[in-house]
């Protein structure tokens, strides 16, 4: 670091990223000094609607910087030494209505926590959705079980619950549903199966911060839910993740294992289990419980915008927000999601379409790709410990069962906003509205255009 570099050098560097699953932060168009405003497409060279970037992420106050100095100055920067990481343990525990939460390095660990802790290995069979982050699939590989997809609800963009019982076989020992995007997949449903077939289930709430279905908070309805705390979450400690649980024995479970087997915190050699080292650092839990004094009133803007912007885009054809279930009664929008029908945009590719909101100033992405058509999935089915496990013939009836018709489509026209985007004034999603409804109506032109 430069010797002159300043605080304020650092806060300002320091925002400038968007992070994580969606695109990386993009420059913001200059308009064009003589061109007309909002006359010709910007990505066509007219002057974009938008010239001034989304507010950043994360939010850095004096506070975090306060929690962070704590820690440093004391030299207790384990948690085993410490005690910030427990305390944001107990806070977050409390706000979620959950008995016990237990912090860990990431989403991935909490998940992974979890499932050792329902003594996911190998044979089993644990149903997931193929629209999620890579993690929620990778997880059940390395217990070497296997990841069966059920097809995701295309207006909702979550697992579709109705057809979770047609994927249960006798192998079946979990259901992870996502929360994909900070709504709620469909617990009342999933929970009946799960109870009828005596399932385990895990949420993973990691971009569910705060969402709620019927009024309690995710991650407290299943056996276990898990939450991210990485940097492009609502809640960041760069990297970070808990897992929230009611029942005493899984928790202390998830302890133990998470503390390379230990009995209890400071038990020395008193090793009960095989585990891992997948602790909180104070750092980590000094800075949580700081973005945490920000939280509730960010999701708030976050869904005062989502919630306007939903009504303008209900209104352009071709344009279909992500629809809620009737028992989410609270939406996090970690993502903002659409249908795209470029049959009402003169035929013009989502390709093209993101390209020219990027232009117009407002960037976006076409999410996810089918997980369960990725070829990792099959090398990780034709390792030599897969190999071990499951017969060739058990290996191929599970691929021919992979198929997610539904999710596939949705995977070419999806479109997806960022939490960021959320955060800043009325009048940016009044901008946004009107960066796509301009995009239409030039939509034909664009298609004729080499751009
Ligand atoms: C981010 C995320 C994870 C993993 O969390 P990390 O903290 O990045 O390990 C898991 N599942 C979903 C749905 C996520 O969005």
């Amino acid at each position: 670091m430069k010797s002159n570099f300043t605080r304020r050098d650092f806060l300002g560097s320091a925002v400038g990223v968007a992070a994580g699953l969606v695109a990386p932060g993009r420059a913001f168009p200059k308009a064009p000094a003589k061109a007309p405003a909002g006359a010709g497409l910007a990505v066509l060279g007219g002057s974009p609607v938008r010239t001034k970037p989304f507010p950043s992420w994360p939010v850095i106050e004096q506070n975090d910087e306060k929690g962070w100095m704590q820690v440093l100055m004391t030299g207790k920067w384990n948690r085993l030494d410490g005690h910030f990481a427990h305390q944001f343990e107990t806070t977050w525990a409390r706000l979620l209505g959950a008995k016990y939460a237990l912090a860990t390095a990431s989403g991935t660990t909490a998940l992974l926590t979890s499932a050792n802790a329902l003594g996911i290995g190998p044979g089993d069979e644990v149903i997931v959705p193929p629209y999620t982050f890579v993690a929620t699939v990778n997880i059940v590989l390395l217990q070497h079980a296997l990841p069966v997809f059920v097809d995701t609800d295309p207006e909702t963009f979550q697992i579709d619950a109705r057809k979770v019982e047609a994927a249960i076989t006798k192998r079946t020992r979990c259901i992870i549903p996502v929360h994909l995007g900070g709504s709620a997949a469909d617990i009342d449903t999933i929970l009946g199966v799960s109870k009828r077939h005596k399932l385990f289930v895990i949420e993973d709430a990691c971009q569910a911060h705060l969402a709620e279905w019927r009024h309690k908070k995710v991650s407290t309805l299943g056996d276990l839910g898990c939450f991210s705390f990485q940097a492009s979450k609502n809640l960041n400690s760069g990297e970070g993740g808990a897992v929230l649980t009611n029942d005493q024995s899984l928790y202390e479970y998830c302890l133990s294992f998470h503390n390379q087997g230990r009995g209890r915190y400071n038990s020395g050699f008193g090793y009960v289990r095989n585990g891992a080292n997948f602790r909180m650092t104070e750092f980590q839990g000094a800075l949580l419980l700081q973005q945490l004094t920000r939280l509730e009133a960010q999701s708030r803007v976050r869904t005062e915008n989502a919630e306007y912007l939903t009504k303008q885009l209900k209104e352009i054809p071709g344009i279909l927000p992500a629809r809620m279930y009737d028992g989410c009664t609270r939406n996090a929008y970690h993502l903002y999601m659409f249908n795209y029908d470029s049959a009402h945009f003169a035929g013009l590719p989502r390709s093209k379409f993101l390209k020219a909101l990027d232009a117009e100033g407002v960037p976006a992405s076409g999410g996810y790709t089918p997980l369960n058509k990725e070829p990792f999935l099959k090398e990780a089915l034709g390792s030599r410990a897969f190999k071990a496990i499951y017969t060739q013939k058990e290996l191929d009836e599970y691929e021919e069962r992979n198929q997610c018709p539904e999710n596939d489509k949705l995977c070419e026209r999806a479109v997806w906003f960022t939490q960021t985007m959320f955060l800043g004034p009325r009048s940016d999603m009044d901008q946004i509205a009107e960066a796509i409804r301009k995009i239409q109506k030039q939509a034909g032109e664009l298609v004729r255009s080499q751009a």
